[in-house]
């Protein structure tokens, strides 16, 4: 299994050690707590419109300040998931300022953002919108990386040229939100395999895996190939076997 975090891949490590000595469970993150929750109407630049509930928490293991945000009917998702029904639809977003708020193409974050939201909404589910920008490494550090990439690197040799991670993200706090708010098990909205990896570890059900749909632009292409060759992102690209 392919572990790009530097915390998890040590954890994971230890689990091995702990698998050795006979005893198989995953890491169980500390315990966060919903600190509130509030209702906010959303209003997408093409219209689209639906009904959030945002929630913050205590307790989160890296300190930051990340939500989960509650889309169509996310409760009586949570009770059918609970009475062994299907799973609520849940997308962990990494904050992407210049994609989410700019609408930078460089990236597909933006719609990736968008559609997520519709598709939680319709299915009822939950958007985690993690405080995670430019794969972990913060935002003058991936802005910093795009000029590296005007040179000819691409997205993940420029972050390890900055002296960081190929992708410091880290779900753990992912995990913590899906544990307060009881969405122990899931159906996963990602492309990304490191991701449900990740989460699996630290205890979520990952019933099923929902590939999101390709935002190709001309500005994107080489970004999301990237993707695809570097990480087997599963995106059906154009002329991508
Ligand atoms: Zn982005």
């Amino acid at each position: 299994m392919a572990v790009t975090c530097p915390l998890l891949r040590s954890r994971v490590r230890s689990i091995d050690a702990s698998t050795a000595a006979g005893r198989e469970h995953p890491l169980e993150p500390t315990r966060a707590q919903v600190r509130t929750a509030v209702t906010v109407p959303l209003r997408f630049a093409d219209g689209y419109a639906t009904t959030a509930r945002v929630m913050t928490f205590t307790g989160l293991a890296d300190g930051r300040e990340h939500l989960a945000i509650g889309l169509g009917d996310w409760e009586g998702a949570l009770e059918r998931s609970a009475s062994g029904g299907p799973a609520p639809l849940v997308r962990p977003h990494s904050e992407c300022l210049t994609g989410d708020v700019l609408g930078s193409e460089r990236c597909d974050c933006g719609p990736q953002l968008r559609e997520a939201v519709e598709r939680i909404a319709e299915a009822g589910g939950i958007l985690l919108y993690l405080r995670q920008e430019g794969r972990g490494i913060g935002l003058y550090a991936k802005l910093d990386a795009y000029a590296l990439q005007d040179t000819g690197l691409d997205t993940y040799e420029a972050n390890v040229a900055l002296g960081r991670g190929e992708d410091e993200r880290d779900y753990e706090p992912a995990a913590q939100m899906l544990h307060a708010v009881g969405a122990g098990r899931i159906r996963l909205l990602s492309n990304n395999p490191d991701k449900a990896a990740q989460l699996e570890l630290l205890g979520i059900d990952v019933e099923e895996r929902v590939p999101t749909g390709v935002h190709l632009a001309e500005s994107n292409a080489r970004y999301l190939l990237t993707k695809v060759e570097h990480t087997d992102h599963t995106l059906a690209l154009p002329g991508v076997a």
